[in-house]
């Protein structure tokens, strides 16, 4: 095995002349367009990345502030697909953890075991709070709610509005800035398949015995993979690789213009300081937002497409990362923070993910996640705001002493998550069928596709457009499509038995990648 960020690039025959490809630009040094840059390097071409954060890893990077790691989100390596999961585990070797999972929902003072134990659960909600669970869910199973429009109606129904309050009601409304009576029926379908309170009940119990009797059910083994100095290590690994395979990679460079001729993609313009660089191209890889892509297009495309790509939302994420004098804060490695009372949505225990996170063993670095939108409350503070309203916040729900907070920093991520909302798929397709038109530009990617996606699937959409420019044609939108992949040639060739990605790989992967809401229109299903 290579010694880890020292992944062996060999590089594999190419079937087509890289003149051909050649020079290909990669906007975005995220997961996706480093993935995409590693392929190709290993097949001898030599792309240029380009992106305009100060670091690699895109929404999967990890920040560092005063030797305190943290991440966006806390990420957790798991794939279905063995070609992703050799690739991590030879690009980062014994730095590449197996760590175990705990997490809890906080709810006014209490927290629940995640996943739910019925035993924990009964004794956590208390006399008045579980009379009420056992009142409400009569009442439903009595007088449901019709028709079902909503994910509220839905979850009501099943499991009674008491539980719904506690488990469901605010963190859906944090997370999405949506009320559950504004959110399709479908989502909760899809995510709560098949569940009601008696299944879950049942569930839970017999998962309680089998760890009685010592039995494990893979589920709830509850471990996770995570590099030794989190995801960023992962993608500063892939950057040295691609350096050493003659690869460019490019920081602090903006893409702002993206010049063409109705068919092909001719340069792309980036800002770098005040500085105004082109770079001539002969393919593209983009995993830009689509509506900075369209934004970018020079000549402007046609009205309609802009106005299409200014459809396409998202939401936006901050985390303040607090560093408190204390050894030990609470054992989780996150906390999902359902009260209604503050407005932090979820809190990472980065020392938790890997000791390594942190420089000084005394000390802990708390991540407050504040789900938000550009140009809302939240977004509109200053940091020293946010600081003050984390430590706040930290102290209300009594997890830590604001006293022993010692300092505090806040890192914004715009367009964290891709928006599903009412008319999002026509606009999508619209832009999409317009973008195709330029034979070498290939999208890929979690906002480059604007597919709320982990990181696998970004990586595979990435493996495929590579195999695409030498000679296989794969559909990387029919990655997300729940029905079978299917591509257009018949026996794609893996460059090598470990690349190989199967069919069902490729199901398996579409099967777990998470699921988005999608908005109720007037009472009504959109
Ligand atoms: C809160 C949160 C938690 C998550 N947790 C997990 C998890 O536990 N496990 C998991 O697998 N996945 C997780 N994900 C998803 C994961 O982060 C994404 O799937 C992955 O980062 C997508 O990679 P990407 O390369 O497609 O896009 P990105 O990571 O978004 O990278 C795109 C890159 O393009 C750059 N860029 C954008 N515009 C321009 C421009 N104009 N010019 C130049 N560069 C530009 C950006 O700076 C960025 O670096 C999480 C995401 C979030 C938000």
């Amino acid at each position: 095995m290579s010694s880890p960020g020292a992944y062996r690039v060999d590089p594999l025959p190419s079937p087509v002349p890289t003149s051909v490809i050649d020079p290909v630009v990669i906007v975005g040094a995220g997961p996706a367009g480093l993935t995409a840059a590693y392929e190709l390097v290993l097949r001898g071409v030599h792309p240029v990345v380009l992106d305009q954060d100060c670091r690699v890893g895109g929404l999967a990077q990890t920040a560092e502030y005063r030797g305190f790691h943290f991440d966006i989100g806390g990420h957790r390596f798991f794939t279905k697909v063995p070609a992703v999961e050799q690739m991590w585990r030879r690009m980062l070797g014994p730095d590449f953890l197996t760590r175990k999972r705990l997490s809890r929902i906080y709810y006014r003072g209490r927290l629940f075991e995640y996943p739910l134990k019925p035993i924990d659960a009964l004794l956590n909600l208390g006399v008045p709070l579980g009379i009420s669970v056992v009142f409400s869910y009569l009442r439903a199973r009595i007088r449901p709610i019709r028709p079902e429009v909503s994910f509220a109606d839905w979850v009501t129904n099943r499991f009674g509005r008491t539980l719904y309050r506690v488990f469901f009601e605010s963190y859906t409304a944090k997370v999405w800035g949506l009320k559950g009576e504004e959110i399709r029926a479908q989502w909760a379908a899809q995510r709560i398949k098949g569940l009601s309170l008696r299944a879950t009940m049942v569930a839970m119990l017999r998962r309680t015995f089998a760890r009685h009797r010592g039995t494990t059910i893979k589920t709830l083994i509850g471990e996770f993979e995570y590099p030794r100095l989190g995801p960023g290590m992962m993608w500063e690994a892939f950057r040295r690789t691609i350096e050493q395979g003659g690869g460019r990679i490019e920081l602090d460079s903006r893409v702002v213009g993206i010049e063409h001729d109705g068919t092909r993609i001719r340069a792309v313009a980036i800002e770098r300081t005040a500085e105004q660089t082109t770079y001539p191209v002969g393919h593209v890889i983009s995993t830009m937002p689509i509506r900075d892509l369209v934004d970018a297009l020079c000549p402007k495309p046609p009205p309609e497409i802009v106005a299409a790509a200014h459809r396409l939302r998202y939401r936006d994420f901050i985390t303040v990362a607090l560093i408190i004098d204390q050894e030990s804060v609470f054992q989780d490695n996150w906390i999902y923070i359902h009260d209604p009372r503050v407005k932090v949505g979820r809190i990472q225990n980065f020392k938790n993910w890997s000791p390594d996170m942190v420089p000084d063993q005394s000390r802990t670095c708390l991540g407050l996640e504040y789900f938000c939108s550009e140009g809302d409350d939240i977004w509109n503070l200053p940091d020293a705001g946010l600081v003050e309203l984390a430590k706040e916040e930290l102290g209300f729900l009594g997890l830590a002493q604001v006293a022993r907070v010692l300092d505090g920093t806040v890192l914004r991520m715009l367009k964290a998550y891709p928006v599903y909302d009412e008319g999002y798929e026509a606009a999508l397709d619209l832009v999409r069928t317009y973008l195709a038109g330029f034979a070498n530009l290939q999208l890929i990617g979690r906002n480059g596709m604007h597919k709320y996606n982990n990181q696998d699937h970004s990586m595979v959409t990435a493996i495929l457009a590579v195999r695409n420019l030498f000679g296989e044609q794969h559909d990387l939108w029919a990655i997300n499509a729940d029905d079978e992949y299917h591509e257009m040639t018949t026996e794609p060739a893996a460059a090598s038995e470990a690349e190989a990605i199967s069919r069902g790989d490729l199901r398996r992967l579409s099967a777990s990648q998470p699921l988005v809401p999608t908005a109720v229109k007037n009472g009504r299903p959109t």
